[in-house]
């Protein structure tokens, strides 16, 4: 359980950090809630761990017009109790409220969160439903990535070698919707075996607008799309939830086989529909 010797820098910005991780066997640290299990275990073995903890302005929480910014290490505590998430995209709030214990969501962050792809981890499916964006940096250059984009498998993303998260932006919700994020969450560790997050808005009985991120079911968290098109174009629930998970790859393991995780996202994202529908007014 003790990691292999590193060396260890903690830059004072965020230019000194591009430089430090730009070539060779690094990381960075964030809230090495995943880091640090993984050096002991000595799955992960940096040459250089280059700390982003001291970097200022990386978590900032604030709302330009109809996008909330939301800075990389910001924590799950910050996600969760942050008064402009909680006002204008309760869905991410409620999503961070799910993870883990109270020290994990102290100290792990929105950037380290995404930024390992862990395929049982909770935000990617709320991303996914609120179509929000991954902002990424490196010394020489910056791009956004759509969150469908950015997760590619099981603890693989779009960023390349030399570039970190800096920001996430999603939009701020429209009054009237309505809201879920429903997990059967792993008895030891709190992951999600499956996670649903839901988002609706209601046109007199209908549904205008459906949005279902689903994570723990497959390699990496995707938008159930044709539960969606089918929810919007008035199918009965059944038919619709019937739907979700239909020819994509499932995982298995010990605690659920491919299809009862089927069975499963089905189930909470019934769950997750019902509650949103009754939240969108
Ligand atoms: P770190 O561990 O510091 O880093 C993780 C990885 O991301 C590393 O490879 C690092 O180099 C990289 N990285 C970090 N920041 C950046 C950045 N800005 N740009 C690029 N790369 C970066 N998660 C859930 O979703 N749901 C749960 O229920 C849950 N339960 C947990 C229970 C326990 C007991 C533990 C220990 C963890 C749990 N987690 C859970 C994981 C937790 O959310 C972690 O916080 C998260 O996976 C990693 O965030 P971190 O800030 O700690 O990142």
């Amino acid at each position: 359980m003790i990691p292999q010797e590193f060396d260890y820098s903690a830059p004072t910005n965020l230019q000194e950090a591009f430089q430090l991780i730009a070539d060779g066997e690094r990381k960075v640290l964030a809230g090495g809630m995943s880091l640090i299990p993984l050096m002991k275990l000595r799955l992960a073995t940096p040459e250089h761990v280059v700390d982003l903890g001291r970097v200022p302005d990386l978590n900032h929480i604030g709302d330009e017009g109809s996008v909330i910014h939301i800075g990389a290490m910001a924590t799950h505590h910050d996600v969760e109790t942050s008064a402009v998430i909680r006002a204008r995209c309760p869905l991410l709030a409620e999503t961070a409220s799910n993870i883990g214990d109270v020290q994990v969501r102290n100290r792990g962050t929105l950037g380290g969160s995404i930024a390992h792809a862990d395929p049982s981890a909770d935000y990617p499916a709320a991303l996914v439903a609120l179509e929000g964006k991954i902002r990424i940096a490196s010394a020489k250059a910056e791009r956004t990535v759509p969150a469908a984009a950015f997760f590619l498998d099981p603890f693989t993303t779009a960023l390349e070698p030399g570039e970190l998260v800096v920001e996430v932006l999603v939009p701020a919700e429209a009054g009237s919707e309505g809201y879920r994020y429903e997990k059967l969450e792993h008895p030891a560790s709190g992951f999600a075996i499956v996670g649903i997050a839901a988002r609706i808005q209601k046109s007199g009985r209908g549904i205008a607008m459906a949005r279902i991120g689903v994570t723990g079911l497959g390699p990496h968290a995707f938008r159930a799309l044709e539960t969606e098109r089918l929810l919007e174009s008035g199918a009965e629930m059944e038919k619709a939830v019937a739907s979700l998970g239909e020819g994509e790859e499932a995982n298995s393991d010990l605690y659920a086989s491919a299809d009862y995780r089927r069975h499963l996202a089905r189930v909470h994202a019934r769950r997750a529909i019902a509650v949103a529908l009754t939240r969108a007014s």
